[in-house]
């Protein structure tokens, strides 16, 4: 069908999000087609280890299905696209492995609410990309899931630089997206996981306000913070996926919000003229690299030029953020994980005496050291003795952190800063140091606490020596519901720029 006309099959993968939709709708190619192509690229980048299962008749069913209801005239808002889903949403036809052994090989009856709700809108499953254990993580080295193409446990690879991290917990998710490998992916978001790798890896992706996306079927880390959300290489593409995978789903997750479906793509196109952007002087203080203050100050330049105002504003509680995430994020940790006993899920421990032991011996063998980590700091910050030092405490100021955003948002409608305080890091350069993976997320935190939308857009490259060209992003922090708003501003500043289409060399 395609060879008859002007689409190139060479070009397919340059194409996004929209302009793929839009070519299937119009039959220049057939769903079957692009999801061959894709898995066609997926088979010749392994190396970058971003998938740990792909099922090609699964997926070829999938497009099959999706070409009928084109032809039947009954195509979905993104019939035929295809996707990748982090490793951490619940699939039944492909593995759900959360990147852990106490999962390997693991298969769930059902589909997560996500991944039900973007097969609903058309879209076509590429497989599952690989992620930190739990999500637990900013460099996507904390994984026991062997990736597609290796028999040993390989690291996923950031296509700008593949010495590099791609950032986490989301890595595979923005490795395989700005590798071409899809045209998108989803991710999650606890605290960064969706923002950072999308910042590293050259991307953009969007977390929604807590209680937009349904954690139905998302393996649990932290509840009262995880989020999913987009992973695409535009705002528009971001804004497509995102009106497709938010929605209620009030009998299946407690804190979806009852609230209708949105369009977000609806006010791309908007002028941002007067629009206040707040710029956090605690955004900008020591310990940002160079490269990441001169793109993003250059970036908010840029929307100074579209017609925006900056502001300087306050969030006075960004470095209090690490502690306070550290130590609730790894409390609820402790508590969703005590359900990977042996019995209900997954590996258990072929040799024990009784029951303790087996208990013992399966968490022993199933998790990971980092994993283990948290585990132990959250059973200790809850112990009776300590819950009012420290996890008590870290509620209080929790709920600081999100009154310094609504002072803040009296005075600016978005606010804008950097996503992290360097580009993406050597492998191996901080896994020895949890210490130093948790400082790298102090600017991605304070949104995830406040449970506020928040974006990573790309806005330019690094040019100091050692990191030369690796991207770096900008983050977009919004106030509650304000995703359309976020995303028009994104897309005004990516229709005049070319950051967001720039392609790693090789791909
Ligand atoms: N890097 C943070 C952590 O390790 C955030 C992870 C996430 O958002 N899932 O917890």
């Amino acid at each position: 069908m395609a060879s008859s006309t002007s689409l190139s099959q060479g070009a397919l993968h340059d194409l996004g999000v929209k302009a793929l939709a839009q070519a299937l709708r119009n039959k220049q190619v057939s769903a079957v087609e692009v999801a061959q192509h894709f898995l066609d690229r997926a088979a010749a980048h392994t190396n970058l280890g971003a998938f740990v299962d792909v099922r090609t008749e699964v997926t070829l069913a999938q497009a099959a299905a999706a070409d009928a209801r084109i032809a039947q005239g009954s195509a979905g808002a993104l019939e035929g696209v295809p996707i990748a889903h982090k490793d951490i949403f619940a699939t039944k036809d492909f593995v759900t492995t959360a990147g852990s052994r106490m999962l390997a090989g693991y298969r769930s009856p059902f589909d997560a609410t996500v991944v039900h709700r973007l097969a609903q809108a058309g879209m076509v499953t590429l497989g599952k990309l690989s992620c930190d254990e739990f999500a637990m993580g900013s460099s996507n080295e904390n994984t026991a899931t062997t990736a597609v193409g290796h028999s040993s446990l390989q690291p996923v690879r950031n296509p700008w630089s593949t010495d590099r991290i791609p950032g986490g917990s989301s890595g595979g998710s923005a490795a395989a997206v700005a590798a071409r490998i899809t045209p998108a992916a989803t991710g999650t978001d606890t605290g960064g996981s969706i923002r950072q790798p999308a910042a590293f890896c050259g991307i953009t992706g969007i977390k929604p306000t807590y209680g937009r996306a349904s954690r139905y079927g998302m393996v649990a880390f932290a509840s009262s913070l995880d989020q999913a959300g987009p992973m695409a290489r535009s705002a528009e593409d971001c804004a497509l996926l995102l009106s497709a995978l938010c929605g209620p789903d009030l009998d299946r997750d407690a804190t979806s919000l009852d609230r209708p479906e949105e369009d977000f793509a609806r006010d791309l196109d908007r002028a941002v003229h007067g629009l206040r952007i707040g710029v956090p002087q605690e955004f900008f203080g020591e310990g940002l690299s160079d490269d990441v203050r001169k793109a993003v100050h250059a970036a908010l330049a840029q929307l100074e030029a579209l017609g925006a105002i900056l502001v300087p504003i306050r969030l006075p509680r960004t470095e209090l953020s690490i502690p306070v995430y550290y130590t609730i994020a790894p409390a609820e940790a402790s508590s969703n994980l005590s359900r990977f006993d042996g019995v209900r899920y997954g590996h258990r421990a072929a040799q024990y005496t009784d029951l303790a032991d087996m208990y013992q011996q399966t968490r022993a063998q199933g998790f990971g050291d980092e994993v283990k980590r948290r585990i132990m700091i959250g059973t200790y910050v809850l112990s009776h003795g300590y819950y009012d030092a420290y996890y008590l405490q870290a509620q209080k100021i929790r709920r600081m952190v999100a009154d310094d955003f609504q002072d803040a948002f009296r005075h600016c409608d978005v606010i804008a800063g950097p996503v992290a305080p360097t580009v993406a890091w050597k492998l191996g350069e901080k896994s020895d140091d949890p210490v130093a993976n948790y400082l790298a997320d102090i600017f991605t935190l304070p949104a995830s606490l406040a449970g506020l939308p928040g974006m990573s857009l790309p806005v330019g490259f690094a040019s100091a020596t050692a990191d030369a060209g690796l991207p770096i992003g900008m983050q977009l922090i919004g106030n509650y519901f304000q995703e359309a708003r976020l995303l028009n501003l994104a897309h005004r500043f990516q229709q005049a720029t070319d950051f967001h289409a720039a392609k790693p060399a090789g791909f």
